[in-house]
Formats: structure tokens, C-alpha cells, sequence
């Protein structure tokens, strides 16, 4: 087919997936051809989606809106503002916008060694948070890999003197996410033949291959399922497929085990399609009623970023690109197509065509009850 005619067939498509043309017809549409076109006609299905992990600062509110409009995401949760000085400008900057934009608070947890008092205050630092809109405590990676107290120890994140935080959080109804290490390959040796070296190379001080800085990743994310195990009442949202994509079957036993183990998918496309369209499949139909959909696309001042990569400006056309290749992958069956988030390494992925039924949980669903987006006049 001629571009042109490809481009025009695409058009009709477009408008026919929203009369119950299937997407999957629509990219098998757009593969013919040598060169893959950018994904121009795709929507999701269910027309309305809830991304359940991204990023604002309080300038770049705007612009998220925006960019949330032009791809059908009604819904954003700005998933953790650390610290006091972040967290409560930010509640001030979004007010007019609660029905599109909810935020979680993060401790600022280079407090547990600076501040004497920090494990007798924090309860009542997230209650405060909670009074001023929270709609959840993130708690970032430094936990954990980092993170110490006031005798330069390493603080576990199944420390006891923690349990205050996550009962008050149960106490607020509120959820606890858990953003836990980080990649595989971030925990292999930084060199060109580690398979994230892209990224790596871009960031050094993503490498925790130094064993004698840093931990295993298997033992920090335990660490994170025994804190899950023992407040069972708490629902706990684990960002990056529990940020253990790279083994889907793992999680898979994970959210069998812990029924208050919620997962979302931002910024981890790129694992998931490496998996069999099968398998992929398989994890999402399972566990549907646990899975939020979610981008990590950071809107800040400085600069954006979609899911990881270089500080930058994207286009209308860029972005549009971005949340397409999600769709692709959710709703389509195509094979060996570019990942959302190219720098995360130079494989393709396999999408894995999920049902409506599936979709509508993934999309909305399952964020607007884990959320209670309903108190906030989300529709
Ligand atoms: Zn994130």
C-alpha cells in the first residue's frame, strides 16, 4: 500500500475503532509497508484512561493537563512529592484541579538521619499530608538501597521502627506505593556490555552493581513483600510491575500470595513485551483486577521525560506517539514493534491484545476504586 493510501485507510480506521473496529485491524493495517509510521489513529478503547504514575512540578501543571487531554488520559496521579517544602506548594498550585490530578506525599527519608525525631513525627507528618489531599504515601527507592539512619546504618524497609508510618497510612484509608530497586541490569556491572548500558551511561548513579555500597535487589525487594505481608488491611500499590518485570511469573506468584499487591506498568513496556505474547497475556488476565495502567511521563520545568531518557520538550506528534505505543501494546497483537521508551534498551516488543472487559479494569477501573476517585468527582 502507498503511504498516502495507507494514511487515508488509516483515517477511516481510526474512525471506525471508535464505531467497534478492532485495533488489532488497525495495526496490521499500518505495518504494511517497509518503514513502521508513527501510530497515528490508535485510542484506547474504553475512550477515557487514568495513569496512575506520573510526575508534575507545580509550574508544568498546565502542560500536563494539556498533554493529558490530547491523549484521552482524564485522570493523572502525580505519584509522590517528597518532603514538606515539594508536597505542600504543589497541594496549593493543583487545587483547581482535583478532579484530573491527584498527588501522593513522600517522605523525605534523609530525614531518618537528620532530623533526631524523625520516626516519633512521621505519623503525624503523613496525617497532616492526608488533612491537605494526599490520596497516597509513596515511598521512592532510597528506601532501602540507600537510605540511613543515625548510626549510618542502612535502614531495611521491613524495619519495625517504620511500622508506625505504614499503620497510619491503614489508619488515613490510605494506599502505600513502594517504588523497590530498580532493573535488573542496574544491579550488573556498569560496562558497555551490560544491557542497559544506554541508560547507564546517561546516569551513572543509576548503577548499584557496587556490592559494597549497596544491596541485593532480591533481598530489598523481600524486604518490600514482608512489609506487604504483614499489614494486610493496607493496599500497596508496587510501581514498575513490582518492579520486577524482567519476571513476570515471580510477580505473578507475588500477587497470588499478597492479595493487597497492587502493580503498575509505567516505564516497563519495554520488559513486558520481551515477554511471549502468552505469558504477557497470561499475567494480565490473572491478575486484571490489580493491574493500573501508568506512564512515569514527568512533566517538569526544566525539562519532560517519557518514562526515562534525556530532559526534553516533546512535540504534540511525540507525545501522541508515546501513549499510542501503549495502546498498541495493551490492545493490539503485533509483533516486534519499538518500545515507549527506546533508551531502556534495543530490543522490540510483542503486544498482547487484551479484551474490553480486561481494558476498562486496567485503564480506570481498578485506579478509581483503589483510589476512591469517586470523593474527588472524577467521571
Ligand atoms: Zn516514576
Amino acid at each position: 500500500m502507498e503511504t498516502s493510501s495507507r494514511r487515508s485507510f488509516l483515517k477511516k480506521a481510526g474512525m471506525g475503532a471508535a464505531a467497534g473496529l478492532s485495533l488489532g485491524a488497525l495495526c496490521r493495517a499500518e505495518k504494511i509497508g517497509e518503514k513502521e509510521e508513527p501510530f497515528l489513529s490508535a485510542r484506547p478503547i474504553t475512550g477515557k484512561v487514568i495513569d496512575a504514575h506520573c510526575h508534575i512540578d507545580p509550574e508544568s501543571i498546565k502542560r500536563c493537563i494539556e498533554t493529558m487531554d490530547n491523549n484521552l488520559i482524564h485522570y493523572g496521579i502525580n505519584i509522590g512529592m517528597t518532603g514538606d517544602e515539594s508536597f505542600y506548594p504543589f497541594m496549593t498550585a493543583a487545587k483547581p484541579y482535583q478532579n484530573r490530578i491527584g498527588t501522593m506525599y513522600a517522605f523525605d527519608w534523609s530525614l531518618m538521619k537528620n532530623d533526631p525525631d524523625f520516626f516519633s513525627k512521621a505519623p503525624d507528618m503523613l496525617t497532616r499530608a492526608v488533612e491537605a489531599g494526599a490520596i497516597g504515601l509513596k515511598s521512592f527507592k532510597d528506601l532501602g538501597l540507600m537510605a540511613r539512619d543515625r548510626d549510618d546504618a542502612l535502614v531495611h524497609i521491613d524495619d519495625p521502627r517504620l511500622f508506625p508510618i505504614w499503620e497510619r497510612a491503614g489508619a488515613l484509608n490510605i494506599i502505600v506505593a513502594f517504588h523497590t530497586t530498580d532493573p535488573k541490569a542496574f544491579f550488573e556491572p556498569w560496562n558497555p556490555q551490560n544491557e542497559r548500558w544506554k541508560e547507564l551511561e546517561l546516569h551513572p548513579g543509576w548503577s548499584f552493581a557496587d556490592r559494597s555500597k549497596y544491596p541485593p535487589r532480591d533481598a530489598v525487594l523481600q524486604q518490600r513483600n514482608n512489609v506487604i505481608r504483614r499489614f494486610p488491611r493496607i493496599k500497596f500499590h508496587c510501581c514498575h510491575v513490582a518492579n520486577n518485570p524482567e519476571d513476570i511469573k515471580t510477580v505473578s506468584k507475588w500477587m497470588d500470595e499478597l492479595p493487597n499487591l497492587y502493580a503498575d506498568i509505567a516505564a516497563r513496556l519495554g520488559e513486558l513485551g520481551r515477554h511471549s505474547a502468552k505469558d504477557g497475556q497470561a499475567f494480565f488476565t490473572r491478575h486484571q483486577d490489580r493491574i493500573l495502567f501508568g506512564t512515569d511521563r514527568m512533566f517538569f520545568t526544566g525539562g519532560d521525560i517519557q518514562g526515562a531518557g534525556p530532559l526534553k520538550r516533546f512535540t504534540k506528534e511525540e507525545d501522541h506517539w508515546f501513549y499510542q505505543v501503549h495502546w498498541r501494546y495493551l490492545q493490539s497483537h503485533d509483533k516486534q514493534f519499538e518500545h515507549p521508551v527506546p533508551i531502556q534498551g534495543d530490543w522490540k516488543i510483542d503486544a498482547i491484545g487484551l479484551d474490553k472487559k480486561i481494558l476498562e479494569k486496567i485503564y480506570w477501573k481498578n485506579a478509581y476504586q483503589l483510589f476512591r476517585l469517586d470523593r474527588f468527582g472524577v467521571a
